[in-house]
């Protein structure tokens, strides 16, 4: 038989080869881009992805931006403005270092950059496919920092478009670097949402801590139970820091969160070691929760390894794994300790725990370890046999991380929201991001994470609630808790409002009289007559009608009537009786003339109305759905899952303390 010619590959196919090993999914390019958001000094990172990133997978940033005359060679492969030398290998504080991701990934997708520098007057938004630009960049608008687009991933890789079918799952490893990346810098804001919807799936504050944020994205249960780490050595020049759970936490898989460098990696000789100490204080097949941040002298470390990058090795490997493997058991050891003490002390006789007890009552009983452990043989201890333990796993060829229940719960989500996903309008001004943007930069994180775990107690009046967080109550003002949390609704699902049908179409001049006879609406004389005002208001409004029903589903017909409302929340309907002040308003308050304060103060107006007041009852009691219901049921689990409270409420009287258990407990111990 002849042998086959040997040819040369056509060059685009060698890159489209090489390009595939670099992105081997959504995840991996996200995880690139992330780095260099982080490298370009962002403060706020969002992430918006369609099934799962496939589709598209979208980062901005608001960090130093890409110059204009760099646009045209940013994609080639090896450029880059983080090394100028060989010499610089040995000393790379930044992630990037070989100027390969984007390069890469415009080879398998179609990547589009928009970008602003603080110097440049405007955006520039450029398209690349194979490295090149598709044609000269664009000004248009932007704020500084840099959108990177990138659509239908593996358009023209036909074998690894297949491998990746579910949309669920790449999300799931999208939210997971998302998630990871959020703990780790735990001063930049992360948010990741899926394209089309209002709800972040993963949202943390710029300036949290790092318990803040495993908090927000893992829950509760883990932040509760969190030891912090510390371990370093001189000698081995390393330092590592990070957060593990106690014993009393544990979960069927185990999460492990490992930075080197600050660079996302994974290691199963490392796992291994800590969980073999954790083997003696967990339940029998569960496992805990872990967060290590690495920093060896960049001079031990080898990263000039693969293009991935998640294979990193390290000098005297197997002596720093020990250093952090006892440092891992002297934390559990302590914790153990004073934990056996204290229930001891309730309970005498404890310590004697049978097998079963063990088993099913989790951890929390394992009072005899602390005696046994001295028998037992740690990892560190044992010889290692194979040697391929001790190698740095690539990070998303695991098969196992499925895992955590914290990010299985992000598929859930995405399994009941993706419905809309197709139908829903993406917005695009500027100027209501910049708004939304703004409800970001101003929420307060602590008063946020007490929204998320408040407890509704009860009504007071139709304007004040009771809510618990953690042993304090508080007296709460659901007037302004709820204008607020209409606001927001009103700017994050702008022009996505399903419409609220009045029973019969109201008469703007009519509402306008009514709203004009109030004392409240501060007419004098020396406004002109009534009726001209009045008019003035149904020229005025029908005026905007297009954009009113466009954007809010506001909709007023030729003679001047309103027929429909913006249907902001479910099961919630505003009092009517606000609605002649409302127009009023609308007309005197709304700055029609630029589009970003018109914006503002219509949501501000259209919020007001839509506001629970004192004299806002849509139902009197004996009502099925009367306020108190909608207090309840609508507004209070609504406020729970997105309103992110302003600066303001911190001060002011939103929130009033009224009891504090643990002082009053105190008081009864007296008794
Ligand atoms: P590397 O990060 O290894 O330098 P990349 O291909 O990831 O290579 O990026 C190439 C270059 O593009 C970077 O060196 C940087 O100058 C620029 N760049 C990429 N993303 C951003 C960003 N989000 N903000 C600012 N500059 C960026
Ligand atoms: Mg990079």
């Amino acid at each position: 038989m002849e042998p086959g010619r040997i040819r040369k590959l056509d060059e685009t196919v060698v890159n489209r080869i090489a390009a595939g090993e670099v992105v081997q999914r959504p995840a991996n390019a996200l995880k690139e881009m992330i780095e260099n958001s982080l490298d370009a000094k962002s403060t706020q990172i969002q992430v918006t992805v369609k099934q799962g990133g496939l589709k598209l997978l979208q980062i901005q940033d608001n960090g130093t931006g890409i110059r204009k005359d760099d646009l045209e060679i940013v994609c080639e492969r090896f450029t880059t403005s983080k090394l100028r030398e060989f010499g610089d290998l040995t000393a790379i504080s930044t992630y990037g270092f070989r100027g390969e991701a984007l390069a890469s990934i415009s080879h398998v997708a179609h990547l589009t950059i928009t970008t602003r520098t603080s110097d440049s007057k405007c955006a520039w938004k450029a398209s690349y496919i194979d490295s090149q630009l598709t044609g000269q960049p664009k000004p248009c608008a932007g704020n500084q920092g840099t959108q990177i687009t990138v659509e239908d991933l593996f358009y023209n890789v036909s074998t690894r478009r297949k491998a990746l079918k579910s949309g669920t799952e790449e999300y799931l490893k999208v939210a997971e670097v998302v998630g990871r990346y959020a703990v780790h810098n735990a001063s930049v804001g992360f948010t990741l949402k899926k394209q089309g919807e209002s709800a972040a799936d993963i949202r943390t504050q710029p300036n949290s801590t790092v318990t803040d944020n495993i908090r927000t994205v893992y829950g509760p249960h883990v932040a509760k139970e969190l030891l912090e780490l510390r371990c370093e050595d001189t000698n081995l020049k390393f330092t590592a820091t990070g957060y593990i759970t106690n014993a009393n936490y544990s979960v069927k898989k185990c999460v492990f969160l490992l930075f080197i460098n600050h660079r996302l990696v994974d290691s199963t000789a490392l796992r291994k070691a800590i969980e073999s100490v954790y083997a003696s204080y967990l339940p029998k097949n569960t496992h805990p929760f872990l967060y290590l941040s690495l920093e060896i002298a960049p001079e031990l470390v080898d990263v000039n390894v693969h293009p991935t990058k998640h294979e990193v090795h390290f000098l005297n490997e197997e002596a720093v794994i020990e250093k952090i493997q006892q440092a891992v058991e002297t934390k559990l050891l302590g914790c153990n300790a004073s934990r056996t003490f204290y229930t001891q002390a309730l309970l005498p006789g404890a310590s004697i725990v049978s097998e079963e007890t063990e088993e099913s009552s989790g951890t929390s009983n394992k009072l005899s370890v602390a005696k046994d452990s001295k028998d037992k043989v740690y990892a560190h201890q044992m010889i290692r046999t194979d040697s391929r333990d001790q190698k740095l796993d690539k990070f998303f060829s695991k098969p196992e991380m499925k895992a955590d229940d914290a990010e299985e719960n992000l598929i859930d989500k995405s399994q009941q929201s993706s419905k809309n996903e197709e139908t829903r309008r993406e917005i695009q001004l500027t100027s209501v991001l910049t708004l939304i943007s703004q409800l970001e930069t101003n929420c307060h994180s602590g008063l946020r994470e007490a929204v998320k775990d408040m407890t509704f107690v009860g009504c007071v009046s139709p304007q004040h609630g009771l809510i618990q967080h953690g042993n304090k109550l508080y007296l709460t003002n659901t007037t302004s808790l709820s204008e607020e949390l209409f606001y927001q609704i009103l700017l994050t699902d702008f022009s996505n409002f399903g419409a609220l049908r009045l029973s019969k179409p109201a008469c703007i001049y009519e509402l306008a009289m009514m709203a004009l006879e109030l004392e409240d609406s501060g007419w004098s004389e020396a406004d002109g007559p009534k009726e001209e005002l009045a008019s003035y208001i149904v020229s005025l409004l029908k005026s905007k009608a297009l954009m009113l029903d466009d954007y809010f589903s506001l909709q007023i017909d030729e003679d001047g009537k309103i027929i429909t409302l913006p249907y902001l929340l479910d099961d919630y309907v505003p009092g009517m009786e606000g609605l002649p002040m409302y127009v009023l308003r609308l007309a005197t308050e709304v700055d029609w003339d630029s589009e970003q304060d018109c914006f503002q103060t219509f949501c501000r107006e259209t919020a007001k109305f839509f506001s629970i007041r004192q004299n806002s009852l849509p139902n009197d009691e004996g009502c099925e759905r009367g306020w108190q219901w909608m207090v309840e049921h609508a507004l209070y689990p609504a406020m729970r899952k997105t309103l992110l409270p302003p600066q303001h409420f911190a001060q002011d009287t939103t929130f009033l303390q009224i009891a504090n258990l643990t002082e009053l407990y105190r008081v009864f111990e007296r008794c």
